[in-house]
């Protein structure tokens, strides 16, 4: 009967780590046409590293102290990554005045009195000018999948901080698997257009970047009109995104948050558990039919 096989479908999901909120989620699951990924802590890691430092006028020990003491309030992964670098190079941080956080562009804040920001190079670059081979740094790290802080200090660029965040190791798997289902899969990030491009290319699925949270909305809204779509996201800066999906599915640990503003979540941090929650929902209503 109907309900049986979608009480077993939910069993069968749950012990996977694929939790579905009921009977039409299942459904919609089984009708998606598209999967949008949220970048960052989905189809990556979400545990950038610092690759690079490249000093511009102070020495490199100076360009990690100025981007660590406005990071020192920040949780965002680039701020963590800077901290975890300027303590693994034993450089002292002192906490920036007057810190805050510019959503989607970086941090700001004050070390004795002089104005810091730290951020996309396409934010900086209304705040300090960048010479032909600051660009040129920029072009290249990006261009290799980085993603590139620009340290502004009093009116300068200091120096570019080189970040990299590596894709899960089944991402590009899960991504061959939703294509091999019939399923166009979109990554959306905030990110750099180059960097997206890069990390994009390697998985081999499209992309759209230098998405402020509203855009990522707008996405979703756009992409919806082609076909159902299930956005996949780390469920707490994109809970809009996944609220505006016809189905939002969190991946990584479950936060409470997370299940609550998603339809379902994968709780192994694996992205074939998506192929996989797929194939479950379409063998269920498979049954049913
Ligand atoms: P994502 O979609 O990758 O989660 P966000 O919306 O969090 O992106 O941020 C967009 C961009 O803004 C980042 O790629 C980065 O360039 C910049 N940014 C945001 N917060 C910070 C921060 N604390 N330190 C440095 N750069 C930041
Ligand atoms: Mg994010």
């Amino acid at each position: 009967s109907v309900p049986a096989s979608i009480a077993a479908a939910l069993s069968t999901g749950a012990r996977q780590g694929l939790l579905l909120k009921g009977g039409v989620v299942i459904e919609a699951a089984a009708r998606t046409g598209v999967v949008a990924f949220d970048k960052t802590g989905t189809l990556t890691a979400g545990e950038p590293r610092v690759t690079e430092i490249v000093a511009l006028g102070h020495d490199e020990r100076k360009v990690v102290a100025l981007a660590a003491a406005v990071e020192t309030g920040s949780s965002h992964p680039l701020a963590l990554a800077i901290l975890a670098r300027a303590k693994a190079d034993g450089v002292p941080v002192r906490p920036a005045a007057n810190a805050a956080a510019l959503v989607g562009k970086g941090v700001t804040g004050e070390l004795d009195g002089v104005a810091i920001f730290v951020g996309a190079p396409r934010h900086a670059k209304e705040r300090a000018s960048f010479d032909a081979s600051a660009l040129e740094a920029v072009e290249r790290l990006e261009t290799a999948g980085k993603t590139v802080a620009a340290v502004i200090a009093d009116g300068a660029l200091a120096g570019l901080i080189a970040l990299r965040d590596e894709p899960r190791e089944d991402a590009a798997a899960a991504i061959a698997e939703l294509k091999a289902l019939g399923i166009r899969s979109v990554m959306l990030t905030g990110d750099n257009a180059r960097t997206g491009a890069a990390i994009a290319g390697s998985l081999g699925l499209e992309h759209k970047a230098e998405l402020m949270p509203d855009d990522k909305v707008t996405a979703i809204k756009e992409l919806a009109r082609e076909a159902p779509v299930m956005m996949v996201g780390d469920g707490i800066n994109d809970a809009p995104a996944l609220a505006a999906a016809n189905i939002g599915v969190a991946m990584g640990s479950g936060t409470d948050v997370a299940l609550e503003t998603a339809d379902g979540a994968v709780l192994k941090s694996r992205v074939r558990d998506i192929a996989a929650m797929i194939r479950l929902a379409r063998a269920t209503m498979g049954n049913i039919r």
